[in-house]
């Protein structure tokens, strides 16, 4: 069984990684932005606030990604292993988390911590793009994530956008909260002897290698 969890600051590959490792060992890949995005469609207060959240790069609150979380991993799908891309992102989440894992007789795998300075990833936000059918990550400033044609997706077809708050007050803001709020989880999990570095600063393959190495045991 594979339970991955990737701890990382916006842009630093937690989306790309997850789609490969989901692929290869056929376990669902669970963004928690994702599970929030797909109920902004509702015309209800809640997702009014949780957009009002999400464009200021703000957390949304504790109780509610909880409830959202702990809903999607009691789905089958999620029996020999998932990844959690962009959950837990502070110490309290983490420790809720716990409870989570032992009402449902799970442990917590592998923690990997994805290594990016600050500056390369404002970069990498800038040119993100998002197929809005598969949800493949593409990046305009980068080789190696370049669509073949230009707004288009390789894989599916469908059309290629940005997320509505990949821009640069939103980032400064999300990054500021990644300091703040998810580093702590780093001396977390350290502490625990679950937490795997990887540096992610230099492209996708290097990336994934360092990845596959972890999990492969070598
Ligand atoms: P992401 O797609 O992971 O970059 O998250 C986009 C936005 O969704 C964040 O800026 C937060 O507003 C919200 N969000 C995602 N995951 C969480 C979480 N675990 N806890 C609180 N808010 C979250």
């Amino acid at each position: 069984m594979k339970n991955i969890i990737f701890i990382a600051p916006p842009a630093a590959g937690k989306g790309t990684q997850s789609k490969i490792l989901s692929e290869k060992y056929n376990i669902p890949h669970i963004s928690t932005g994702d599970l929030l995005r797909n109920t902004l469609n509702e015309n209800s207060d809640l997702s009014l606030y949780i957009k009002k959240q999400m464009k200021s790069g703000i957390l949304v609150s504790d109780d509610l990604i909880i409830k959202l979380l702990s809903e999607r991993l009691k789905q089958d799908d999620c029996n020999n292993g998932y990844i959690l891309d962009g959950f837990p992102r502070n110490v309290s989440q983490a420790i809720s988390f716990e409870g989570i894992l032992k009402s449902l007789d799970k442990e917590i795998g592998y923690v990997i911590l994805l290594d990016i300075s600050r500056e390369i990833a404002k970069g990498r936000i800038i040119g993100r793009l998002i197929c809005s059918n598969c949800g493949k990550v593409y990046n305009n400033t980068s080789n190696d994530l370049m669509p073949v044609i230009e707004g288009i997706c390789d894989e599916c077809g469908g059309s290629l956008s940005r997320r509505f708050d990949d821009n640069e007050v939103t980032f400064e803001k999300r990054f500021d909260e990644y300091i703040v709020d998810t580093l702590p989880l780093i001396e977390y999990y350290e502490k625990k002897g679950v937490l795997y570095k990887v540096d992610s600063s230099i492209n996708t393959s290097y990336t994934k290698e360092q990845i596959e190495k972890i999990l492969e045991g070598n």
